[in-house]
């Protein structure tokens, strides 16, 4: 009885400072959820209790007989956790697009952190100029220059769930240096780590690189720790898609150790993985590596997806240096036989860099699932390999045909450059959270047209299905605390990624015993089933399976915000 008094006050003390609740203040809730299986996000065993919601909060969770509230909902069987943060959620222009955000919302997502190496911010007109093509095709303009502004312009349209980003450290080089193969000078890194100081303050999480791909593959070590360090001023982390993920991945975490100590900065690896058959089998010596790096005093974890194909551009596969001064100067180098010899050769051969496509073993390991130019749409769904037999042509002068082809414009493309062994070493390591690494789509949205990886869909039920209930690879609890708790701490949304009063009223309620992700690399656009509620910040999103009229995310800060009155300041 005392604890249901205690939760009635804490929630009265909410109602009183909260703004926009919807709550009558007398003590009735709006929500209860009741005779669930509490899953809190702490990794604690399950217990049967109630959860109730007022506002936009968490207004208490345990027994909770005879409370009144405007909505009950009976959960008996179900698990009810906090709403799930997907640590790489690639959807910050996807949500303009497509508000729905469907694909994350039917996976129990309700917040998801983005910005990898490029970000929504800054932007210069120069950077918005480049994306006019894609704001024709897609429908949407890039009004904002930082990050205040594209959060009121998230505001504006309204999203299904909640997004918080890094500042990308590419998307800080483009917009000083551009896309040239070079350092930038003194005063361009002091306009650089000026613009970090100005994003963390408008509530960016910290500072994401992007390694593997140009211009950010130019970026020397101490560029980032350069721009880490304005990052860490305010509070933020590092995270970073590593410069190699395959036969040279140790000095690419070498290099993330060394920006982790001298930035005195948190690190996280995105999408931890080994790639490459020639790499298979190492990941539990990188799981060891990082344990002794946290042993020797190093805050260093990681996220992934949970399956052997990756995804990213079409481009990728071919070396960085070819991409030096941006695409036109990519489609000359292509056309220039001389010089698409040498690349071609690279790409068979690897030296000094590693290929997606070589990687993948070659172009059967590369399946195309998105062109941009809709007269090459037949490509998708086929292997490079396949089109190239079809064409009578060699695989590599295939790919580079189909760069040509897009004159200047991303392909999609999935590559088969990780083994099932690997993925689940880190998948049971307990300082690995979760993402799904693709922007929000949905079968009936402008990107259903587009393939997909399936882990758009599926990632989180996957998880909770086929690797907890199915193949027992660790108990629920642990599952989920790696999807909210770990991830909120790690990013510094502090009052998210835990079931107690108080908290964002985020909340995931879904079936332990039908969870299931459905999509395949052959139908990607299949929702995961087996989710029955779905709140963001109090109200209700989905509904079994069907998504409500609700679009109550918001932009999220970082632990460096400051409001826009009292900047400049310190
Ligand atoms: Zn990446």
């Amino acid at each position: 009885m005392g604890k249901v008094r205690l939760a009635f006050a804490a929630a009265a003390i909410i109602a009183a400072c909260g703004k926009g609740e919807t709550g009558n203040g007398s003590g009735a809730y709006d929500v209860i959820l009741k005779h669930g299986w509490v899953v809190d996000g702490s990794g604690n065993p399950r217990y049967r209790g109630d959860v109730a919601l007022r506002g936009d909060r968490i207004a208490a969770v345990g027994f909770l007989a005879g409370a009144q509230a405007r909505e009950t909902l009976d959960v008996a069987g179900l698990v009810v956790s906090p709403g799930f943060i997907d640590m790489m959620g690639q959807s910050e222009i996807n949500a303009l697009i497509d508000n729905r955000v469907f694909s994350k919302i039917t996976q129990g997502i309700t917040t998801e952190v983005t910005g990898e190496g490029g970000s929504v911010a800054p932007l210069t007109d120069q950077l918005v100029l480049d994306d006019s093509d894609a704001m024709k095709k897609w429908h949407y303009r890039e009004d904002w220059r930082d990050l205040d502004g594209y959060f009121a312009q998230l505001a504006k349209q309204g999203a299904a769930l909640n997004i918080a980003t890094f500042v990308g450290a590419t998307q800080v080089r483009l917009a000083v240096v551009g896309k040239a193969n070079r350092a930038p000078t003194a005063a361009e890194l002091e306009r650089m780590t000026a613009l970090v100081d100005t994003l963390m303050e408008q509530g960016a999480l910290g500072l994401w690189s992007a390694l593997e791909y140009a211009p950010a593959s130019y970026s020397k070590t101490d560029e980032l720790i350069a721009l880490a360090k304005a990052a860490r001023r305010h509070g933020g982390i590092y995270a970073s898609h590593m410069r190699n993920e395959g036969v040279r991945i140790d000095d690419a975490l070498n290099e993330l150790f060394q920006i982790a100590r001298d930035a005195e900065i948190p690190a996280e690896v995105s999408h931890l993985k080994v790639s490459g058959r020639k790499s298979w089998g190492q990941m539990p010596r990188i799981v060891a590596r990082i344990d002794s790096a946290r042993a020797a005093g190093l805050d260093v974890t990681a996220d992934q997806y949970p399956y052997t194909r990756a995804a990213t551009a079409l481009d990728a596969s071919i070396p960085s240096w070819a991409e030096s001064g941006g695409w036109d100067s990519l489609l000359a180098r292509l056309r220039d036989p001389a010089t698409r010899a040498r690349l071609h050769d690279e790409m068979v051969n690897p030296k000094a860099t590693e290929s997606f496509y070589y990687e993948a073993g070659g172009g059967d390991g590369v399946l195309i699932t998105g062109t941009f130019q809709d007269s090459l749409r037949y490509l998708q769904g086929k292997t490079v390999g396949e089109i190239a037999a079809q064409r009578h042509r060699d695989p590599v002068e295939t790919l580079f045909d189909i760069v040509l082809a897009e004159h200047g414009h991303r392909t999609d493309a999935v590559y088969a450059v990780m083994s099932e062994p690997d993925v689940q070493t880190a998948l049971k390591t307990w300082w690995v959270a979760v993402n799904t690494d693709f922007g929000g789509v949905a079968p009936d949205g402008p990107f259903g047209t587009q393939s997909a990886h399936p882990r758009a869909y599926g990632t989180f039920a996957r998880i909770l299905g086929h690797y907890a209930r199915d193949l027992k690879l660790f108990p629920l609890e642990f599952a989920v605390r790696k999807m909210t708790a770990l991830a909120a701490q790690r990013v510094g949304l502090s009052d998210r990624g835990l079931l107690k009063a108080g908290m964002a009223a985020d909340i995931t309620v879904f079936d332990p015993v039908t969870v299931a992700d459905k999509a395949t690399f052959e139908q990607p656009h299949q929702p995961s089933v087996g989710f029955a509620y779905v709140f963001v910040n109090g109200q209700k999103v989905l509904d079994h399976g069907r998504l409500t009229a609700a679009r109550p995310g918001r932009g999220l800060r970082g632990p460096g915000y400051v409001p826009p009155g009292a900047r400049g300041t310190k």
